[in-house]
């Protein structure tokens, strides 16, 4: 059976715009996340070393987001809704409970945009609605040269299924996702590649990059947003812990470089990301693709 869990609020309003995602509001309709990524910024003693295990659906996320939809609609605030910042729309369960399947009808209800964020090929499951909301959405005023109603963000680590295997572990493999990401783009939608996080020395190798930007250049994609990663914590939930293990066990070669980086900090030194980002700029440049969703 389920978890199951009440919530008392499931729009969230951003204080700002998102630059990356251009999110105006975000919606969880579950809670915990079953594709238990190794370096998701969820982690922590919450939800223990695997996110499955605390995966509760928000049963009244529905009424609930019909009524805050309601409210803003009659403002007239009309946003980009992100599905999902801290867990993945269509999860496994998504299959039985079609949580965002009904979540999806309640924004076309109330022409709202949509930034679909997601790991699985299963959100063509929903493209008839995606459409519709495509069409019809009220897209902010300063966007609406620029975008439709609907964005769509694959989001890949790496691209090797091997690697993936490691650090998204209940995720489909990225061969999967990249099938989706093609589909949703012979279907029109406005859709791209979140690689957030790249893994250093692992999918950020000069080789690496290079499959990523050509294999997402000639799928069509029109962006490819590239981020480092940040890991948290040395209780045995966090990210760093669970990362650093992987690392352990899986690249020991690397093992030196980790902790050199990440022993004392959450994030990597200030030169590798500033050349880190120089390098996705020249990447783009190289392969005509954009870094930003606009
Ligand atoms: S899919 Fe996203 S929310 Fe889910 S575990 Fe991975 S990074 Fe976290």
């Amino acid at each position: 059976m389920q978890k199951e869990v009440l919530v008392k609020t499931i729009l969230n309003k951003a204080k700002k715009r998102d630059a990356w995602f251009l999110d105006d509001y975000r919606v969880n309709l579950y809670s915990s996340c079953s594709f238990n990524c190794l370096y998701c910024y969820i982690r922590g003693s919450k939800y223990g070393t695997n996110l499955e295990n605390n995966l509760s659906i928000k049963i009244n996320a529905l009424e609930l987001l019909d009524k805050q939809l309601s409210l803003r609609a009659k403002k007239g605030q009309y946003g980009f809704i992100v599905m999902s910042s801290a867990t993945d729309p269509y999860l496994h369960i998504e299959k039985k409970y079609e949580h965002t399947r009904e979540a999806l009808k309640i924004i076309a209800k109330h022409k709202f945009p949509v930034h679909m964020i997601t790991k699985s090929p299963l959100i063509e499951r929903d493209f008839d609605l995606l459409h519709y909301i495509n069409k019809n959405a009220h897209v902010p005023f300063d966007l609406k040269e620029k975008l439709k109603g609907v964005i769509i963000s694959f989001s890949f680590s790496t691209l090797n299924d091997k690697v993936a295997e490691i650090f998204e572990p209940g995720a489909p493999r990225p061969k999967e996702r990249l099938v989706g990401l093609k589909n949703a783009i012979s279907e029109k939608f406005h859709s791209g590649v979140s690689m957030m996080p790249l893994l250093p020395f692992i999918s950020d190798t000069k080789e690496h990059l290079d499959l990523l930007f050509s294999t997402f250049r000639s799928s069509g994609a029109k962006y490819m947003m590239p981020s480092t990663i940040t890991l948290f914590g040395n209780e045995k939930a966090d990210s760093k812990t669970l990362v650093l293990n992987a690392i352990r066990k899986h690249f020991p070669e690397l093992e030196n470089k980790y902790l050199n980086y990440f022993r004392y900090s959450n994030e990597l030194p200030e030169f590798y990301r500033k050349a880190f980002y120089i390098k996705m700029k020249e990447m783009s440049a190289t392969y005509g693709i954009k870094d930003r969703i606009i």
